[in-house]
């Protein structure tokens, strides 16, 4: 079998570093495109200004403005991602309903926030859950509560319009489309046994435990020693070393955790198999993966959904920017608009991102700076990509739900429209993602939305070569500081698990306690703050 050779011999970082210089290198190489011209674009979703707005205000925060709108509720949530809306529910359920949702953006759920483009709804974060195993006894059941599962004596039976249909994955590599993301080769080849021996790997590793949410399983040494190395020099001892395997390894980091096998440890790759289904070379075993549940515009009715029972209680354009713990309750300051509210509260939940929480703190307890500075976090940019209709396409698999690019630096792109009962006639919508290194945040910030669609017309032309012809309309967002990369020593630092009973009156609820990113962990830390402080403050 002839290796596949990259689209480019420059490496992944260099080709960012070029793309991201300017329109210059962008366009030096590039046909003229004559989509500069008819296209509208924009960047949205971030409300960055309002954001900047907490991180300038030094002042306002050192002496909060007298006239402040007077407010006050029993807990206040600050943030209302999937972490704070899920506290919110479980105060609700324990019977606190004296409580207050605040956030920053217009609209509630965080990186689990859904668009639409001339009705077409799309993504701008998060797109997809896993069905939960027996570890996430608490979601399973929220799932069944709001209609997308059944319990059924043979365990639970799921809404099958919501489970994602297939074709649900394929990977453009050597010329053509195939099914799966992992490079298929013949099964006497070299490549799998390389296969074989990883997924001998993942199974004596899986034996330690591994849950998804990762506080419901077990930490010990040998999880320890796991998360104290990169999983590129892991995967170098284990004797992996063949060229596809680790350019798909590479793949699974930078998609789930925004960095890749050199910037992740061995814990955070094991745990991408382990937690979830494992890993078995392809024709080797009848182990069919589960479908995942997803929506057009992503996670956005979990989201909805979670918000629904506590809509009222919900403020958005609210930017919190001092939270101060004292002895009988905390006080917290928020820019509303033109005016500024001064909440009072027995307790407050931060369900920010950490460095958020240790910005806006006026105390931050010690374990709180110092996990908030240990945590490196990926800049991402998701672009709803409008197009008149269906592009040219290679040859070989069909267009899936997930369609990506061997040696692409992007993730490739996900179809909104695939839900879709009826055949689709007309427009489409795809989603492209992108995981920026955190170097490259300042210059991703400064992009152009131009330069952006360059950059991902430039990327997707390999398989669409017709996509810039074919587009209409481009909607961008980037996420500055989008989640926390689980980098080698961040999963077991002493800091990070100190966090969550570092103050009295204020507790935490975000995936960043879990040192990356995802709907689970978010939904498990926002249950769990939120069932300690209603028995903090029902005293049961
Ligand atoms: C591009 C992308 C794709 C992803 N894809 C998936 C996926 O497919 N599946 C999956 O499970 N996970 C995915 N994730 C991970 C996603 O982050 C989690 O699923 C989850 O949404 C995180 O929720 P959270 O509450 O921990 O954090 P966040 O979503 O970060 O929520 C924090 C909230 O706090 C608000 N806030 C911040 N500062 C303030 C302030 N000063 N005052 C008031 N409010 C404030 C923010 O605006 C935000 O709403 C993805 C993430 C990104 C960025």
């Amino acid at each position: 079998m002839p290796r596949p050779l990259l689209r480019s011999s420059a490496t992944r970082r260099e080709f960012l570093g070029a793309a991201l210089a300017g329109p210059a290198i962008l366009t030096g190489c590039a046909k003229p495109d004559d989509w500069r011209q008819r296209v509208e674009g924009r960047w949205i979703g971030d409300n960055s200004v309002l954001g900047h707005r907490v991180r300038d205000a030094r002042d306002a925060a050192a002496h909060p403005p007298a006239g402040a709108r007077e407010r006050r509720c029993d807990v206040l949530v600050v943030g209302s991602g999937i972490g704070g809306l899920s506290a919110a529910r479980s105060l609700q359920r324990a019977g606190i309903t004296d409580f207050a949702v605040l956030e920053l953006e217009d609209e509630p759920g965080g990186n689990s926030r859904g668009h639409a483009m001339q009705g077409l709804r799309c993504p701008i974060g998060a797109h997809y859950l896993p069905l939960p195993g027996p570890q996430a006894g608490d979601i399973q059941d929220w799932l069944v509560e709001i209609g997308l599962a059944k319990s059924t004596a043979s365990g639970l039976k799921w809404d099958e319009r919501h489970l994602c249909h297939s074709p649900q994955e394929r990977l453009f590599i050597d010329g053509r489309w195939q099914d799966g993301m992992l490079p298929l080769v013949p099964r006497d080849s070299a490549t799998q046994a390389q296969y074989r021996l990883l997924a001998k790997l993942v199974a004596d590793m899986g034996r330690l435990g591994f849950a998804l949410p990762t506080a419901r399983g077990p930490w010990t040494s040998a999880h320890a020693a796991l998360d104290a190395v990169p999983a590129a020099r892991w995967v170098r001892e284990q004797g992996l070393r063949d060229p596809l395997l680790l350019a798909y390894l590479d793949y699974c980091c930078r998609d789930d955790y925004g960095a890749g096998i050199a910037t992740v440890s061995a814990w955070a790759l094991v745990h991408y198999f382990a937690s979830r289904h494992g890993f078995s070379a392809p024709g080797d075993d009848a182990n069919d993966r589960d479908p995942v549940l997803t929506w057009p515009d992503g996670n956005a009715p979990l989201a909805q959904a979670l918000r629904q029972p506590c809509a009222d209680r919900v403020h958005t354009g609210r930017a919190v920017f001092r939270v101060d713990e004292g002895l009988g309750g905390v006080e917290a300051w928020a820019f509303a608009g033109d005016e500024v509210e001064h909440w009072t509260a027995k307790h407050v939940i931060m369900a920010t991102p950490l460095f958020i929480a240790a910005r806006v703190l006026r105390a931050p307890p010690a374990a709180l700076v110092a996990a908030a500075g240990a945590q490196r976090r990926a800049p991402w940019m998701v672009a709803n990509l409008r197009l008149d209709a269906l592009p040219l396409d290679r040859v070989g698999a069909p267009l899936s739900w997930d369609n990506a690019i061997h040696g692409s630096p992007s993730l490739g792109y996900v179809d909104a429209q695939h839900q879709n009962l009826a055949p689709v006639v007309g427009p489409r919508l795809l989603t492209a993602y992108w995981a920026f290194p955190d170097s490259d945040r300042k210059r991703l910030l400064q992009m152009s939305w131009q330069d952006a669609t360059q950059l991902i017309v430039d990327d997707l032309r390999a398989v669409h070569p017709d996509l810039g012809e074919r587009l209409q309309q481009v909607d961008i967002v980037r996420h500055g500081h989008a989640m926390a990369i689980p980098t080698p020593g961040l999963r077991s630092s002493a800091a990070l698990a100190a966090v969550p009973a570092s103050a009295p009156r204020v507790s935490f609820a975000h995936a960043d306690l879990s040192a990356y990113s995802v709907f689970e962990e978010a939904f498990t830390r926002g249950e769990d703050a939120g069932r300690r402080v209603a028995r903090a403050l029902l005293g049961r």
